[in-house]
């Protein structure tokens, strides 16, 4: 009795010093992905949520690898999950890669644990073992589809007497263990969903939550770990509200303090529809690999939903979580519109070309893949200098929406000099060789090329000298002379990006050939 007393006295105490200081002031927060597959948009959401949440009180950002379905395991999942993290600039403060005092972060390294959680829910009676066949339990489930019933165990296996177990035990007959779920369910406030009642007992049989090799299932699995990780709040997706109330049973058998519990709402397409893990679009290395960048994906998926006292384009991560507020978080799915992506890319790749070191790592970039793309046809080299890299990211800011566009056939003209003879030219029109004589005077001494509006007049008085020219005669030609093609970007962009010593030499080489 005195033992009793005691122990609920330590555990009170225990309750009330958690969500006195953890709680409120260093939250502990998990990402619990199963490494059955590669990080998909609703996973970046659920991660960032819980690392806004984190960041923002000073707490720390967890993943954990929920590993418990051995038959599902993707290779390399588990890493990528990490590297996708990482690429996001949302990295885990603990993790398998990062370590952390309450390791390991992988649920298949830690059976003895929920071997141990399961030992206690037995000797305490909230669990039971189960010796039912699978060909039984199909059985159930038939009759119950038959019938038009809901599938669930008849919980059989509870009405056992201990003498039946320890036979069954004792000839090592297979077996699982079950949870006994107990019915009517006390309410608990979700942050976002509010006051939630779930009676498990009423609709489901009593859950394994360990199965016959030696894994838990996801529910005591789950629990488990969020106890001894000291989680304080978990943020998941809201298919997992049902399961609230079942892991709240647990947490009450095994006398631990449950966390505060975030449902958030899901994530459709703009249609309303399912984001599909078969589109393979929403897989974040494909987003990479199309030249996305991540603080364009975390500016769009928080765009989508709620959480923020104002809705705008163009956050960054710090402000991101400057802004953030669990209270605006709303039970409405958040519809994403991919579409919006490229505006998304377009604002925040300007803000990098804005800043001045980030600019030199996206010039770098830039030079890579030009030299993989042109490499082999490149004559003239100055096109690779650095500096000549941060000019044209700084003209085209504001216009493209990606760097990997400025490899576009429409922007060959920037690192490759065309091949244009006279003939070519004649055929366009006899006053060819006047333009270009005329244009070369025009943009040479002409100071810095910069305003597109400005070199657009100046060429429109060029044809008003030119007495047989029409202006769009004279833009075929100009456009043939430093690109090499019949139609595409502005002449006056051309001349702007190109420069007035290359625009020089690329008129005068089609003089002279
Ligand atoms: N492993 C579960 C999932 O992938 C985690 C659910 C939870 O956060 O509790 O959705």
């Amino acid at each position: 009795m005195f033992v009793c007393f005691m122990r609920r006295t330590r555990w009170l105490r225990r309750v009330a010093s958690r969500s006195a200081c953890t709680r409120e002031l260093e939250p502990r927060v998990r990402f619990a992905p199963s490494p059955t597959g590669f990080l998909h948009l609703g996973g970046l959401r659920t991660a960032l949520y819980n690392y806004l949440f984190a960041k923002q009180r000073g707490g720390t950002f967890i993943l954990r690898l929920e590993d418990t379905d051995q038959t599902r395991l993707v290779p390399a999942a588990a890493d990528a999950i990490e590297d996708m993290l990482e690429w996001a600039g949302i990295p885990p403060d603990e993790s398998r890669r990062r370590g952390g005092a309450c390791g390991p972060y992988v649920q298949s390294e830690r059976l003895q644990l929920y071997a141990q959680a399961t030992s206690s829910l037995l000797q305490s009676g909230h669990a039971y073992y189960c010796f039912c066949t699978n060909q039984r339990l199909e059985l159930l489930k038939k009759e119950a589809q038959r019938s038009g019933h809901v599938p669930r165990y008849d919980n059989r296996c509870r009405q056992l007497h201990p003498e039946q177990v320890q036979e069954k035990l004792s000839r090592g007959v297979a077996r699982t263990v079950r949870f006994k779920l107990s019915a009517g369910t006390e309410p608990f406030k979700d942050l976002i969903f509010g006051w939630n009642r779930h009676d498990v007992a009423s609709v489901e049989g009593d859950p394994v939550i360990l199965k016959s090799d030696g894994f838990p299932t996801y529910h005591l699995a789950s629990v488990v770990d969020d106890h001894h990780m000291r989680i304080s709040h978990v943020l998941r997706g809201c298919e997992w509200l049902i399961s609230t109330c079942k892991h709240l049973q647990l947490y009450r058998a095994l006398r631990w303090t449950p966390p505060s519990y975030a449902h958030l709402p899901l994530l459709l397409n703009r249609d309303g529809n399912k984001l599909s893990k078969r589109q393979g679009d929403i897989f974040i290395q494909q987003f990479r690999e199309h030249g996305t960048l991540p603080e364009a994906l975390l500016d769009m998926i928080t765009h989508a939903g709620s959480g923020f006292n104002s809705n705008r384009i163009g956050r960054r991560l710090d402000e991101l979580i400057d802004e953030f507020n669990i209270s605006k978080i709303t039970t409405h799915s958040a519809l994403l519109d991919l579409d919006k992506l490229p505006d998304f890319n377009r604002v925040h790749l300007q803000h990098r070309i804005d800043d001045e070191d980030q600019c030199v790592l996206m010039a770098d970039e830039l030079r890579r893949l030009v030299l993989h793309t042109h490499g082999s046809q490149m004559s003239d080299c100055d096109v690779l200098h650095p500096q000549y890299m941060q000019r044209i990211l700084q003209l085209r800011k504001g216009h493209i929406t990606s760097v990997q566009e400025l490899l576009d056939p429409m922007y060959s003209y920037l690192w490759l000099r065309p091949h244009v003879t006279r003939q070519q030219l004649q055929e366009v029109t006899s006053e060819a060789a006047n333009i270009i004589a005329a244009v070369i005077q025009l943009v040479r001494g002409h100071g810095s090329l910069v305003c597109t509006e400005h070199l657009n007049s100046e060429l429109k008085l060029i044809t008003n000298k030119l007495k047989n020219t029409k202006y769009n005669i004279m833009m075929r030609v100009l456009r043939l002379t430093l690109s090499g093609l019949q139609k595409g970007p502005s002449v006056a962009e051309m001349i702007v990006c190109l420069g007035e010593q290359e625009v020089c030499v690329r008129l005068q080489a089609a003089l002279e050939h």
